[in-house]
């Protein structure tokens, strides 16, 4: 199937920014093989009229739980370990499969519907935010969540079964080429020195990215100093965690020398700002990073710290709050806001090939926005527009490998009615 978005305005890459231009987006099949003039012999089966409309690069999300859904609003205002274990996890230890399931489905359609073509999951249930994304259209990379310490030269038994949940995993959906699969050890709190070692050499082995939580609140800090004499970024180097591609969420308590050991081992940062914000774990110094040349990018936290799953507000909060904390407006711009969002987020996940940004060569994943919104008027910067006032209710429709999983403003493959009853069903059983 060939689709043509025809005249359209759109943010293309130029150089190391994005610039906006009006062109044509030719798409045949899963890829984008023009952007610009319509190539000699394109014929398209349909043509979408890009009046009024705005393409962008699907946004990437580069750290969610999408199972977390149906805990929204349920922690709130609680201290970062009394929301973990004192209300988290018991929820978790009522939850079922089939639960998690329809938490991810939820999960996606407010991801898609705010123009996320992209997440990084790092899930608790076996087959069922795979079964989501397969179903659902979108694109994800999948780690299921390891915790575990090792007994002598081999894991725990959960920790083995963790880490063979995800290979399986991995074997199962090797079709769907939407998907692709890291592991993910939780964090340094539940997962012991040796089984990072562990876990990185299976990595190195499988050919995997790992996807970890890392200096994320003080105690994290507190703890791990009191134990290894060493910050948590310094324990995960040491261990392992950074000899293959690592993607690294928070990273808010770091200092100049945590920054410094992630940019030599290439580590990708993904700032959550709403969720540390709400926990109340701070602000990540991402100006400090920038400033090294460290790969930031951007994520939303599971629904339970966040509460939501709109990147177009982690993108605004990344453009507003550093320059409060720096006092300097000038030290995150939109146009790097944006790329956070899209191509940073691209290479954080090794997918820099594939997706960020509206090339030829690249899949076509795309999301439209309506111009005849009230925030994208007037429309003389809509790079700036992205992350100072859009809200993601301009998104209509979105694109994904070449096909349309939302049209309209309705979801294609999911049906939405079915999945809010199941989730408000879920959320009466185990979380009121
Ligand atoms: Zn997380």
């Amino acid at each position: 199937m060939n689709i043509l978005f025809k005249n359209i305005r759109a943010i293309v890459p130029n150089g190391d920014s994005d610039e906006v231009k009006e062109v044509n987006i030719c798409v045949s099949g899963e890829d984008i093989v023009a952007v610009g003039d319509v190539p000699a012999g394109f014929k398209a089966d349909r043509e979408v009229d890009g009046t009024r409309k705005l393409a962008i690069p699907g946004l990437i999300n580069c750290h969610t739980h999408s199972y977390m859904s149906f805990m929204r609003n349920a922690a709130d205002d609680l201290s970062f370990m009394d929301w973990l274990f004192g209300k988290v996890d018991p929820i978790e230890q009522k939850m079922t499969d089939e639960d998690a399931y329809w938490g991810a489905c939820l999960a996606i359609i407010e991801m898609v519907k705010s123009g996320t073509t992209c997440f990084n999951d790092m899930h608790m249930n076996k087959m069922q935010t795979t079964k989501a994304v397969k179903e659902s259209g979108i694109r994800a990379v999948i780690g299921r969540g390891i915790v575990g310490s090792m007994e002598g030269d081999k894991p725990d038994e959960g920790g083995l079964r963790r880490i063979n949940d995800i290979l399986e995993e991995r074997e199962a959906f090797k079709d769907c080429d939407r998907m692709t699969f890291c592991l993910a050890p939780h964090a340094p709190y539940t997962v012991d020195a040796p089984f990072m070692r562990y876990i990185s050499d299976v990595a190195k082995k499988e050919g995997m990215n790992i996807h970890v939580h890392l200096s994320e609140s003080v105690s994290e800090i507190e703890g791990v100093k009191e134990k290894h004499g060493c910050s948590p970024i310094k324990l995960a180097a040491d261990n392992g965690l950074f000899d293959v591609p690592c993607i690294a969420a928070h990273c808010v308590q770091v200092d100049e020398a945590d920054i410094d050991i992630m940019k030599e081992h290439g580590v990708s940062v993904v700032s959550n700002p709403a969720s540390n914000m709400k926990l109340g774990n701070g602000f990540a110094p991402i100006p400090a990073m920038l400033k090294k040349g460290v790969n930031v990018c951007l994520g939303t936290d599971g629904a339970a710290s966040n509460n939501r799953l709109n990147l177009f507000h982690e993108m605004s909060l990344m453009a507003l709050i550093h320059k409060g904390t720096e006092r300097d407006p000038q030290v995150v711009s939109a146009a790097q806001v944006f790329r956070m969002a899209t191509i940073n987020g691209a290479k954080a996940l090794g997918l820099s090939d594939k997706i960020g940004s509206l090339e030829a060569g690249k899949k076509a994943d795309i999301a439209i926005l309506d111009l005849n919104s009230p925030s994208l008027i007037p429309d003389n910067n809509l790079i700036a527009a992205l992350s100072y006032s859009v809200s993601g209710s301009e998104v209509t429709d979105v694109m994904v490998n070449g096909e349309f999983i939302l049209e309209d403003r309705k979801m294609k493959f999911l049906d939405e009615e079915k999945v809010y009853s199941k989730v408000r069903e879920i959320t009466k059983r185990i979380v009121v």
